[in-house]
């Protein structure tokens, strides 16, 4: 049996910013996934460093959109009936803390640990020959409807609180900045301090390679084999027992799958997502990744082609995929961007981990000795994992976290 200073378990994105981040520290680190380094969610995202966020995305208030929702006719949103019942509580704690008061709270807790996305990206990547991937060209979301544009009022007020710059633009001015557009809409916002990679699965790769070269070690196996071996923990590889004093969950929307068994019941929610690949027609192009944000869906340009991401979809994680929302979403989508054919025949589907009040937990899982949770990061787990990886590091190994651990505790569910 192999020993080793701390594993990390699931290799995504968070955990291989984790993984790698220890390493850093001269620790001696086994990462343990059961598939291929950030081949899960972490590979079909849309691509964004939004270290701009101020609101996290919100449950809906407004009455057309939620009949829109329960009538399935919303571009943004689909749920499946029979789940429901299940999502129910989660849903209800979700709206709560979508109430507008909740959300400035929130912006302002998250605000320290979103500051650091880009630059920690930039630092590993700098290290990972991973700099080609990263685009700062900011992020361009258009709006169709004036009275959409005009309620976003109180996120752009807080933005210029937390000096965060932005553009407010109307279609010509948009269209300067991405010419391809259509004038289908009417009113713009770039935010340039966002930034997007080419490839987010080159990502986590470069990351993890990087990790090896450092002396970190990466194996094939189930976490669910997780176990107590006297001071320590252990778990089961391809490679034989492995065990460490510390081990570090970070498997994004399958955490529960371990952490239940292990007596720690965490408001773990999914929130699916699909995306597809495009060719662009003729000579057109995007610069950065594009929102259409009435129309709920976004296009970003990545290696393989322009890449279409879906809104939410309320669904058990290992439902069979339903990807009805590309129907409502095409035809919006060939309006604004002259798409082409598929760049490739898969639809891919991942599940967003995501807790009731857009928070990750960070930290240590109490009553539970040397282990310790980096899960829960929802719709930004790219543009946190680097940052969340830093402050996972320094924390175990007794330095100070660069920011306030406390609004990442999971002890606020308790
Ligand atoms: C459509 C869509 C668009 C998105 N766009 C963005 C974006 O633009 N920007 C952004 O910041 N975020 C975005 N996200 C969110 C982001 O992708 C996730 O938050 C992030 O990938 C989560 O990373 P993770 O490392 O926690 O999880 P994962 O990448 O899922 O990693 C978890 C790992 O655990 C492993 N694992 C699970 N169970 C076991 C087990 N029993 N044994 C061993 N290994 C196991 C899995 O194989 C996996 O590799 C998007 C998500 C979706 C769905």
């Amino acid at each position: 049996m192999a020993r080793t200073d701390a594993i990390v378990l699931g290799a995504g994105i968070v955990g291989t910013s984790i993984a790698l981040h220890l390493a850093k520290r001269g620790l001696s680190v086994a990462l343990i996934d059961r598939a291929g380094v950030g081949e899960q969610t972490s590979f079909g995202n849309a691509g964004i460093i939004e270290g701009n966020t101020v609101f996290p995305p919100a449950f809906p208030f407004d009455v057309g959109a939620l009949a829109r929702i329960a009538l399935k006719r919303a571009t943004e949103a689909n749920y499946h009936l029979s789940f429901l019942p299940q999502a129910l509580p989660w849903l209800l704690a979700f709206r709560a803390a979508s109430r507008p008061q909740r959300l400035v709270e929130t912006a302002r807790l998250i605000r320290p640990l979103y500051a650091r996305a880009v630059a920690e990206h930039e630092l590993l990547m700098a290290e990972s020959n991973a700099a080609h991937y990263l685009r700062k060209t900011g992020w361009l979301k258009v709006y169709r409807s004036t009275s959409t544009f005009t309620a976003l009022k109180p996120e752009i007020d807080l933005a210029a609180q937390f000096s965060l710059p932005l553009q407010t633009l109307d279609t010509a001015g948009a269209q300067a900045l991405e010419p391809s557009l259509s004038p289908v809409f009417a009113h713009a916002v770039f935010w340039p301090q966002a930034a997007s990679v080419s490839n987010p699965l080159g990502v986590t790769r470069a990351y993890a390679a990087r990790f090896a070269a450092l002396g970190g070690v990466t194996l094939n196996g189930d976490a669910r084999s997780l176990h107590r071996a006297g001071q320590r923990w252990r778990v089961e590889t391809n490679e034989g027992g492995i065990d460490a004093p510390e081990v570090v969950v970070a498997l994004g929307p399958w955490a529960s799958d371990l952490l239940v068994p292990l007596g720690l019941k965490l408001p773990l929610m999914v929130k699916r997502g699909y995306h597809r690949h495009f060719q662009a027609q003729d000579n057109a192009a995007l610069a950065r990744p594009v929102l259409d944000a009435d129309a709920g869906y976004l296009i970003t340009p990545m290696e393989q082609g322009i890449r279409m991401t879906t809104g939410v979809e309320f669904a058990a994680r290992d439902a069979a995929p339903s990807p009805v929302q590309f129907d409502r979403i095409l035809p919006k989508a060939r309006e604004l961007f002259p798409l082409g054919e598929r760049a490739d025949d898969k639809t891919w589907l991942g599940s967003r981990p995501c807790l009731p009040d857009s928070r990750p937990v960070i930290g240590r899982a109490a009553g539970l000795p040397g282990l310790w949770l980096a899960i829960g990061h929802a719709h930004w787990g790219l543009t946190l994992g680097p940052a969340t990886g830093r402050m996972i590091a320094e924390m175990m190994t007794g330095d100070a976290p660069f920011c306030d651990p406390a609004p990442y505790r999971a002890e606020r569910f308790q």
